[in-house]
């Protein structure tokens, strides 16, 4: 199983911006096939950044994949602002992160939706990265585990069988974006639980299903984080911006 180390920008970055990046920091990544890497720009700039890995495909070998920051399960239709499946197929996306902490907490998404939304990127080819993570107040009350268990348990229900095309990041809420990351003994443990929930809900099918940690990862401590068993990649959101910095993130993973 390959690290995976994923790129949030969130709302951040215009087309020029995202080139402007990319041209910075691809050379950086050529040829680094240890591990895989996904980008997830703002729905805007996908296109521009999807041509721009294919040209540099055609003059190079890279593993940088592309990724949407989230989508809606129908094909089409009247859904006012959503981005369907098809339209992500189009411009050649891997992943699909789905169930964001913002989406649930900004957007009101519930365990209901995403369980759609990830039947439907599966069906279509993307590889959902499903977000979970309890928020401080869940934490201190001792109910970590069974929040990160019923969020599993709910958008996987029915897909168990499928868990080798999914991704999961463990993403407490209160870690992210606010420069307090889990430490790595707390990512760990609830790491390892995600691993046996995963494994025995798919029945052993889970050697392909990733789990990620995510909540203000930076290059300072992502060496630590990354040598915890269980950790088997990053989904990184401010520290990703820069591409230095995510470069830098990279070479912690590549010194394990
Ligand atoms: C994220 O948005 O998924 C995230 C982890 O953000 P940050 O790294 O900024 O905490």
């Amino acid at each position: 199983m390959k690290y995976l180390i994923a790129a949030n920008w969130k709302m951040n970055k215009t087309v020029a911006d995202t080139l402007e990046y990319l041209e910075l920091f691809l050379p950086s990544v050529k040829d680094l096939f240890e591990i895989e890497i996904m980008i997830a720009p703002p729905f805007t700039a996908l296109s521009s950044a999807s041509i721009k890995l294919d040209t540099a495909k055609k003059e190079g070998e890279y593993n940088v994949k592309l990724g949407a920051q989230n989508m809606y399960y129908e094909e089409k239709g009247a859904f006012t602002g959503e981005i369907s499946p098809l339209m992500l197929n189009e411009l050649q996306v891997d992943y699909v992160i789905l169930g964001h902490s913002e989406r649930r907490h900004i957007f009101g998404e519930k365990d209901e939706l995403i369980n759609k939304k990830m039947f439907s990127a599966i069906e279509h080819g993307l590889r959902p990265i499903l977000c979970v993570g309890e928020t401080l107040e869940e934490r201190e009350l001792g109910k970590t585990l069974n929040v990160v268990e019923a969020q599993i348990r709910k958008a996987l229900a029915g897909i168990e069988k499928d868990m080798q095309f999914l991704d999961i990041a463990y993403e407490p809420v209160w870690a992210i974006g606010t420069g307090k990351n889990a430490t790595p003994g707390q990512a760990e443990e609830v790491h390892k639980f995600i691993r046996s929930l995963i494994n025995e809900m798919s029945k052993g099918n889970d050697d392909k299903t990733r789990i990620l940690y995510g909540g203000s990862v930076n290059e300072n401590n992502a060496g630590d984080l990354i040598k915890q068993p269980n950790v088997n990649g990053f989904l990184v959101g401010s520290a990703s911006l820069d591409p230095e910095r995510f470069y830098k993130i990279i070479t912690k993973v590549l010194e394990v």
